[in-house]
């Protein structure tokens, strides 16, 4: 079979190499889209600090189970399925309370051990969720963002009757956004400085977009929300400007999560974190029930991704996705690649 592997940065090669052999609680799944997200492309430059090379990538997904082992019984052939990427120890402090998503020798498949880019892939059963049969492929590799989107607000507690704000208006951003409203949100409001991303929040329903390059985001809150401001802010950018952002116009009292990955250390106003009683929450990854979650909410239809779909390439033009992703700049949002 067709392997991608990135042997060094901005340099993919394919390999063939053999079917990996199945064990009884393991399945074969015959690999349909992959997405390429933000820390794919940190990957591909370069620039992610936790990556070692080579690196075989891939860890948003959705395929087909071609063959079960012996001992999995809640699969067929047929199905389909996606994956959650996380390979965690069982031992450490927080595996063994209940918080295996961040293992202290968590290994994500596309980073630190090997993803899924590659025609077939054969995983533990465990780590496989079953998606509705009438669930597209691209919806299927969408829910392993939704999964971040979900964990979020199982940080934030009931929505219901709340104002949000989401700072970032990328796939993660929007996909926040929309959850949001999903759980019963009073309203959202986004903010980016891509005059495109903030069309498409408009697109999916986002009630206010703001692009702080060109208004006053302070004012601009307050007009939505009133003089009570928002009552959960959402980072997910991870710059010192979004951060900022945040801290300044949190009303007192208020949770900040911190979703956006910083490539530089920010300076964070912690003056105005012990005045205020802000608490800044840091979010890493999802677990199971997050992703079941995802899925439930992409198949009731509450979450648009079809917008979201930016443009698709060929398992052989891996390279090329990445070349268009940097001609796009912030005009594009899902890329995919079709693997079968
Ligand atoms: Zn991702
Ligand atoms: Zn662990």
């Amino acid at each position: 079979m067709k392997q991608q592997i990135l042997v060094d940065p901005g340099k993919i090669e394919f390999q063939e190499v053999p079917v990996p052999e199945l064990e009884e609680k393991s399945v074969l799944i015959k690999i349909m889209r992959l997405g390429i997200c933000g820390s794919d492309i940190h990957v591909y430059y370069g620039t992610h600090p936790y990556t070692p090379y080579p690196v075989t990538q891939g860890h948003e997904v959705s395929g087909v189970i071609e063959k079960v082992g012996s001992k999995v019984a809640k699969f067929k052939p047929g199905d389909k399925v996606t994956i959650q990427p996380q390979v965690v120890c069982g031992e450490c402090y927080s595996c063994s309370h209940g918080k295996y998503h961040i293992c202290d020798n968590l290994k994500v498949m596309g980073f630190q051990t090997t993803g899924m880019a590659s025609e077939f892939f054969v995983t533990d059963a465990k780590r496989v969720l079953k998606l509705p049969d009438d669930m597209s492929y691209e919806q299927g590799a969408m829910i392993e963002p939704m999964a971040v989107a979900c964990g979020v607000f199982t940080k934030a507690g009931d929505l219901n009757g709340l104002n949000i704000i989401v700072l970032g208006a990328g796939p993660i951003g929007n996909l926040t956004a929309q959850t949001a409203k999903a759980l019963g949100a009073k309203s959202v409001l986004i903010t980016d400085v891509s005059d495109y991303r903030l069309e498409l929040a408009k697109k999916v329903g986002i009630d206010h977009t703001i692009n702080p390059s060109k208004q006053n985001l302070s004012e601009e809150i307050v007009k939505a929300f009133g003089p009570d401001k928002a009552d959960v802010i959402i980072e997910c950018v991870g710059i010192q400007q979004t951060i900022d952002d945040a801290i300044q116009n949190a009303r007192k009292g208020t949770d900040i999560i911190i979703v956006g990955v910083f490539g530089e250390n920010p300076t964070i106003d912690l003056a105005a974190v012990q005045n205020n009683e802000l608490r800044l929450i840091g979010m890493l990854m999802y677990q199971t029930k997050e992703y079941l979650k995802a899925i439930e909410l992409v198949h009731s239809g509450k979450i648009q991704l079809e917008p979201l779909m930016t443009k698709h390439f060929k398992f052989d033009d891996y390279a090329k996705a990445y070349q268009y992703i940097s001609e796009m700049k912030d005009k594009f949002m899902k890329i995919f690649v079709d693997v079968n």
